[in-house]
């Protein structure tokens, strides 16, 4: 449910309504907006009793939102989520690139790589320290030694940092040296993981699951805003379908759904939704087109020698023309990249 607050309402008006909500048991959420402020109302098992609430001093008007994501969801709070990472913004009207290889392997590897990327034009350096993988005898990252590497790369380049939690042992480890914590999509549904990033105090990158549902993406999204964290980029990273000739499909589609039921900005991941370097470009195409905030790509300066996520990895001459079609297409979207 949300509650609609009158414009001008005072601060005081609003407080009182929120403290009136939680006697009746419930939780409010305060959003204040450009026009005016609505209050969020999650924790109902049944319909609430709103004659109460609307008979409330400020009170406008109240709309019942029926799908099952209150948050996340665009009803609840119309206007765009920019998310600010420590200045670089995702969600706004700049189109942001986030690039790196899959695992953090080397110091050289990384600085090789970043030093092209950041001349590029990207402004976020992905990398993992921690790596979900298939097979227990992968490579399986650096760990903190990783993450130190990364700390370098953010202080010598200026590029922000995202790099993936796999468990919550590890996330209090990995929050302290990222800009945005990445919840893979292996871990979509790691409730435990979830609510610990929820509380992690950084920006959260949520990969979709690699056969969920975009109501069941919007929910775990649910889980993170619920603990208090506001900070949440989603990413379209391809499901699993029967199609043979990619590693996975990208969901297109998935972008437009997501930029009309829900406020948070998403990205897409046409590395991993394809598997295939030579189709990295051509869906990087289309992920701009069809309303993507960012993208976020695995480039490798040996993509032969890489530890993981060789094939789909490109080189960085290949991420100069894709960084310079990118730029093309978002003008044509009346997106910016700078
Ligand atoms: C990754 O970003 O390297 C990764 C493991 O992604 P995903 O969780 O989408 O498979
Ligand atoms: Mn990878």
């Amino acid at each position: 449910m949300l509650v609609v607050m009158e414009r001008g309402a005072s601060p005081e008006l609003v407080e009182r309504v929120c403290k009136e909500i939680e006697k009746m048991g419930l939780i409010a959420h305060s959003m204040p907006g450009a026009q005016r402020t609505a209050i969020g109302v999650t924790g109902n098992k049944a319909q609430v009793d709103s004659d109460r609430i609307l008979t409330l001093d400020g009170v406008r008007d109240i709309i019942h939102v029926t799908q099952p994501y209150k948050l996340v969801n665009r009803e609840f709070y119309p206007e765009d989520t920019i998310v600010d990472v420590g200045g670089v913004k995702v969600g706004g009207p700049e189109l942001v690139v986030m690039a790196g290889p899959c695992s953090v392997e080397t110091k050289e590897q990384c600085f090789a790589i970043a030093e092209r990327v950041s001349q590029a034009g990207a402004k976020i350096f992905r990398g993992g320290a921690f790596k979900p993988r298939t097979s227990p005898y992968s490579f399986q990252g650096l760990g903190e030694d990783g993450l130190k590497i990364l700390a370098e790369v953010r202080d010598r380049f200026g590029l922000k940092i995202v790099t993936e939690s796999i468990d919550t042992e590890t996330l209090p480890l990995v929050a302290k040296y990222a800009d945005i914590v990445q919840i893979g999509a292996r871990n979509m549904q790691n409730f435990s993981l979830l609510k610990k990033a929820g509380k992690a105090g950084k920006p959260v990158l949520l990969k979709r699951g690699i056969s969920a549902t975009l109501e069941e993406l919007l929910m775990a999204a649910e889980y993170i805003m619920a603990e208090g964290n506001h900070d949440v980029i989603l990413c379209e990273r391809g499901v699993r379908t029967f199609a043979d000739h990619t590693r996975n499909t990208l969901d297109l589609s998935a972008i437009p759904f997501v930029k009309r039921n829900s406020h948070l900005p998403i990205i897409a991941d046409p590395s991993h939704g394809t598997g295939r370097r030579e189709k990295v470009l051509p869906l990087t195409r289309a992920s701009v087109a069809v309303g993507s905030d960012g993208i976020m790509v695995e480039v490798h300066h040996q993509p032969e020698k890489a530890l993981s996520d060789g094939a789909q990895s490109i080189s960085p001459d290949m991420f100069d023309q894709l960084m310079a079609e990118v730029r093309s297409i978002s003008a044509v979207v009346g997106r910016k990249v700078t």
